[in-house]
C-alpha cells in the first residue's frame, strides 16, 4: 500500500488524514503552524458536509460546539424583514472547533507542526520534497492541502493567474450573551440598498456570535494596515447608521480577532494532479465566500480520493478519475458563486429574493 504525506493542517489535510486513518492507509501530515494556533473565523456547514463530517468525527461533540440554524432572514439595513426561509439542516461552527475535533482523529506521532515543506523539483516521475529547507521527505503520494495560496500549486503550474475578487470580507467572532439571546436560531444578514454592502450575523453557541461584512472593494475601501482599530472604524463609517441591532453589535465587538479576507479565484482551475502530487480542498479549488462550500468540498475531496485510493487501480488513473469526479461539481459552485457575486453587487431591488448564500450543486 501507499505512503501518503498530507501537506497542511486545515480541514482539508485534517480530513484526509482521517479517512486514511479510518482505512489503515500509511500517512503523515506536515503542518507549517504551531498546534495552538486556531485562530480563525468560522464556517456555515450545508447538511451535506455535516454527513461527511459524521463518518470521520464524534459528531455529538461537534453538535455541542456549534449550532443549527432554522431560518435565513433577509433584512434592509433599516432591519425592514425582506424575506424569510426555512433552512435545512445547516450548521454553523468555529474553525478552531472544528479543527480540534478533527485533530482528535489523527494520533501525535502522525502529525508534525511547526514544519514547512517546499517542493523542490521532479524527478523519475516523484516530487523532491523537503521539510523545514532540511532532510528530503520519502513519500509515494504527496497530498497538497496547503489552503487557496498554495506553494505547491504554484512551483507546479507557474503559469496560473489569481485574480482579487470584487468582494471582501471582515469576519469577527464575539463573546456576547445577550446578544446571542436575542439571535435564537437564525442566520441574519441585512443588505444596503445600493448593495455591495452586506452585514451577517449568527449564534454560535449560548454566549459567541459570529458576524462577518461583505463589502465591494471598488466602492468601500479598509485602511492596509488592518490593525484592530483599523477595521474597527471602518466598521463604524460603513455600518453606525443601521438598524440598532447592527450598532448594538459593532459597537459591544472586540476587533482583536477580527479578521480581514481578501478574496482570491483562480482564473481557471489548474489540474487536480501532476506526478505524484494531488490537490484537495482550497489548494485544487479556492472558492469565493459566497458559496459556503469550502469545508463540504475539501471533506469531499478527500472522501472521494480516499476510496479511490483503496480501489488499488495506478496512481494517473486513481487521480484521473478523482479529477473527473471532483472538478465538474466544482465548476458548479464556481459559477454559483460568481452569479451570488453578481447579485451582491446590484442595487436592493434588483436583487432576485429568497436567494440563499450557499451553493447547492
Ligand atoms: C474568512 C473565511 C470564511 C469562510 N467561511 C466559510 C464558510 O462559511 N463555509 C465554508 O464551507 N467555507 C468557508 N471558508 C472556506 C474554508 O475556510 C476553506 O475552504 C476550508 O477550510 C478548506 O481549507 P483548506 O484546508 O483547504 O485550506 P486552509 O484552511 O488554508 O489550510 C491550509 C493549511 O496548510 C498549511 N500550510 C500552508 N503551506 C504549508 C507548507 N508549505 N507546509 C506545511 N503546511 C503548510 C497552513 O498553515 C494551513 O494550516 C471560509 C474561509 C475564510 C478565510
Amino acid at each position: 500500500m501507499y505512503k501518503v504525506a498530507i501537506i497542511g493542517a486545515g480541514v482539508s489535510g485534517l480530513s484526509m488524514a482521517n479517512y486514511l486513518e479510518k482505512n489503515n492507509i500509511d500517512y503523515h501530515i506536515y503542518e507549517r503552524r504551531t498546534q495552538n494556533d486556531l485562530k480563525g473565523h468560522g464556517f456555515i456547514l450545508p447538511k451535506e458536509g455535516i454527513e461527511f463530517l459524521s463518518s470521520i468525527v464524534n459528531i455529538d461533540e461537534l453538535y455541542k460546539k456549534g449550532q443549527f440554524l432554522k431560518k435565513y432572514l433577509h433584512y434592509h439595513q433599516s432591519g425592514e424583514v425582506l424575506s424569510e426561509k426555512e433552512l435545512d439542516d445547516v450548521f454553523v461552527v468555529s474553525r478552531s472547533a472544528l479543527i480540534e475535533i478533527l485533530a482528535q482523529g489523527v494520533p501525535s506521532d502522525k502529525i508534525s507542526y511547526e514544519t514547512t515543506v517546499t517542493l523542490n523539483g521532479f524527478s523519475d516521475g516523484k516530487a523532491d520534497i523537503t521539510i523545514n529547507d532540511g532532510g528530503p521527505l520519502d513519500a509515494d503520494i504527496i497530498v497538497a492541502s496547503d489552503g487557496s495560496r498554495s506553494r505547491i500549486r504554484r512551483n507546479i503550474f507557474e503559469d496560473e493567474k489569481m485574480k482579487a475578487v470584487l468582494e471582501n470580507e471582515v469576519v469577527n467572532i464575539i463573546e456576547n450573551e445577550e446578544i446571542a439571546g436575542k439571535l435564537e436560531s437564525n442566520f441574519l444578514k441585512f443588505h444596503h440598498e445600493d448593495g455591495g454592502l452586506t452585514f451577517g450575523v449568527l449564534k454560535l453557541s449560548s454566549t459567541k456570535v459570529l458576524w462577518y461584512c461583505q463589502f465591494d472593494i471598488t466602492r468601500f475601501f479598509i485602511n492596509e494596515d488592518y490593525t484592530p482599530d483599523c477595521i474597527r472604524q471602518f466598521i463604524v463609517d460603513h455600518f453606525g447608521d443601521w438598524n440598532p441591532l447592527v450598532t448594538s453589535i459593532i459597537n459591544d465587538s472586540s476587533y482583536e480577532n477580527a479578521h480581514i479576507w481578501r478574496v482570491y479565484e483562480l482564473e481557471k482551475l489548474n489540474p487536480f494532479y501532476h506526478e505524484n502530487v494531488v490537490f484537495i480542498g482550497d489548494a485544487a479549488h479556492p472558492l469565493i465566500p459566497f458559496t459556503s462550500q469550502g469545508v463540504t468540498s475539501a471533506l469531499k475531496d478527500s472522501f472521494v480520493l480516499t476510496n479511490l485510493l483503496l480501489e488499488g487501480n495506478s496512481l494517473t488513473e486513481t487521480f484521473k478519475t478523482y479529477e473527473e469526479v471532483r472538478k465538474a461539481e466544482i465548476e458548479i459552485h464556481i459559477s454559483n458563486g460568481r452569479a451570488l457575486l453578481n447579485q451582491f453587487l446590484l442595487p436592493l431591488c434588483e436583487q432576485q429574493k429568497n436567494t440563499l448564500p450557499i451553493s447547492y450543486k
